[in-house]
Parts: structure tokens; C-alpha cells; sequence
């Protein structure tokens, strides 16, 4: 077995450690997590790991993108586990720090974030995204990485990452990573873990919908009735649905009727207490 990362919980630790490895010429890549590790967090490492000779990953439950009805507290966290995972990829480092260190007393900054943040998450979410650019934000200070590696699971969060990256011309180059799935097509997600057995076996009907949909889109049909078509089977599947939506892949704009360009579906729907996104490329 071999042995887990070095861990660092202060913003200086971290700082120095980067520091050491750019002065001996080194690219530093950058994974920002909230833990709970799985196998499409690890696929990130990799990923950085292929543009920069040192990773940083991040495990950081941060407090100000959950709204007070959230499962801030639920949300499963072992950092024992996350370093074990962390080894077996190689990881050279881990930045943990606590919520005083990245929230101390008498902290009163937000970065917000318009455009791709606007309309999806936003409408069930609305803290989501300031909360989210404020510790990326943060994170990326901190490390000052020269790549930073997202999932496309959090599509509409890539974007507004990529947004702010760009308009506060941040030194780093942003990478997004395929959503890496279960052999069901349920994309891996910490929160799957809340998932009862028999939700379980519903979960994969997300990607399913999605996936009826783009087909049936890309053939010719309307794309607002394939959009209603997949939210009823999610419904008749006993999902209560947020939202599926087509958007420009770029901006995530409303697609045009009739859709064109790179687009892209996304959807959130709830299964008992469990909330799932999802999206494809079309
Ligand atoms: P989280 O710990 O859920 O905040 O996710 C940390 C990073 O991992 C984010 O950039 C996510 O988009 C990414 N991620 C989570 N699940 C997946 C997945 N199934 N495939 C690819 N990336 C993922």
C-alpha cells in the first residue's frame, strides 16, 4: 500500500508547499473536492496528473453552498478513506483546511458570478453559485495551480468556474473531465450514497430519459416535446422533477428553435430525499 498524501490545513501550508515545487520548475495541477472520494473524483487526478508533474486535490465541505434545508451536515465526509484513495492515484498533496481557515470570523466577501450561473441550478439553488465561485475562487488563491481539473457532472458549475476564471483572469488554465458513470449509466456521485436499494435501481432511468431524448431531438422531433417526454418518464418513474433543459453547450444560453450548434441536456430531478443532476452532450 502506499502511503497517503501530505495533508496541510492552513492556506500558508499549502501556499509554501506549491511554492517549493514551482521554484524547482514543476507544473502543479489542482483537483478542488468536497471528499467522499469515488472512482470520477480519481479520474480528475489522473487527468491533471497529465499536464503537471504535482496534484493538489482539495476536501472541503463548504458551508456556504448548501442552503440551510440542505444536507450540509448529512454529506457524507471521511478524510481516512479520501487519503487511502488519494495514495492509490498518487496524489502529492492534499489541502483540507477547516471552515474557520477558509471562513474566519468576520469574513464578508461573495463572488458572484451572472450569465452561465443564471436559470437551472439557480432556480432551486439560488445561494448555489455564489457560494461555489467564492470558495473556488478561494481555493484557487490559495494553491495558485497551473491547471485546474471539473467534472462535467456539474456541467452549468464548470461554466460558471470557466466564467470566473476568465473575467477575473485568473493564472489557470481550466480543464473540464467526462462524467464517469456506473455500468448503468448512473453518474458516480457522493450523494449516491443516500440512495436506498430500491432507488437505486430507479437512479439510472436519469440518464435513460436523457439519453431517449437526445436521440429523439437529434432525429427530428421537437425538442420541446421530447423535453416533456423525459420529464414525464422521470415523473411516472416516481422522480419529483426540477427541471430538463436544453442549452447552448457554450454559455448555456436557451437553445434555438430549431436547435443547432453545440448544445447540451441537463436535468435535475429528486428520488426521496436524494437530489441527482445529470447531462449530455447533444
Ligand atoms: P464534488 O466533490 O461532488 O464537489 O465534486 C468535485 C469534482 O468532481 C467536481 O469538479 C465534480 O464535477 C467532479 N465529479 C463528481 N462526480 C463526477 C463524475 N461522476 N464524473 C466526473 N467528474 C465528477
Amino acid at each position: 500500500m502506499s502511503t497517503p498524501p501530505p495533508t496541510d490545513d492552513t492556506v500558508a501550508g499549502i501556499r509554501a508547499r506549491v511554492a517549493a515545487w514551482r521554484a524547482a520548475g514543476e507544473r502543479v495541477g489542482f483537483v478542488p473536492t468536497m471528499g467522499a472520494l469515488h472512482a470520477g473524483h480519481l479520474a480528475l487526478v489522473r487527468t491533471a496528473r497529465r499536464s503537471a508533474e504535482r496534484v493538489v486535490v482539495s476536501v472541503f465541505v463548504n458551508p456556504t453552498q448548501f442552503a440551510p434545508t440542505e444536507d450540509f451536515s448529512a454529506y457524507p465526509r471521511d478524510l481516512a478513506g479520501d487519503l487511502s484513495k488519494l495514495a492509490s492515484v498518487e496524489a502529492d498533496a492534499v489541502f483540507a483546511p477547516t471552515t474557520t481557515e477558509m471562513y474566519p470570523q468576520g469574513f464578508a466577501t461573495q463572488v458572484s458570478v451572472g450569465g452561465p450561473a443564471i436559470g437551472l441550478e439557480t432556480d432551486f439553488r439560488p445561494h448555489f453559485f455564489a457560494g461555489v465561485a467564492t470558495v473556488v475562487a478561494k481555493l484557487l488563491i490559495a494553491v495558485g495551480p497551473d491547471v485546474a481539473v471539473f467534472g462535467e457532472k456539474d456541467f452549468q458549475q464548470f461554466l460558471v468556474v470557466r466564467r470566473l476564471v476568465a473575467d477575473l483572469r485568473l493564472p489557470v488554465e481550466v480543464v473540464g473531465h467526462p462524467i464517469e458513470r456506473e455500468a448503468d449509466g448512473l453518474a458516480l456521485s457522493s450523494r449516491n450514497a443516500y440512495l436506498s436499494p430500491e432507488e437505486r435501481a430507479t437512479a439510472p432511468e436519469i440518464y435513460a430519459a436523457l439519453t431517449e431524448a437526445a436521440l429523439a431531438i437529434r432525429s427530428g422531433t421537437d425538442a420541446q416535446a421530447a423535453l416533456s417526454a423525459a420529464r414525464g418518464r422521470l415523473a411516472a418513474s416516481g422522480f419529483v422533477v426540477d427541471y430538463v433543459e436544453l442549452r447552448n453547450a457554450e454559455d448555456l444560453s436557451p437553445a434555438e428553435t430549431p436547435p443547432h450548434g453545440p448544445l447540451r441536456l441537463l436535468a435535475a430531478a429528486r428520488l426521496g430525499r436524494t437530489r441527482l443532476i445529470d447531462n449530455i452532450p447533444l
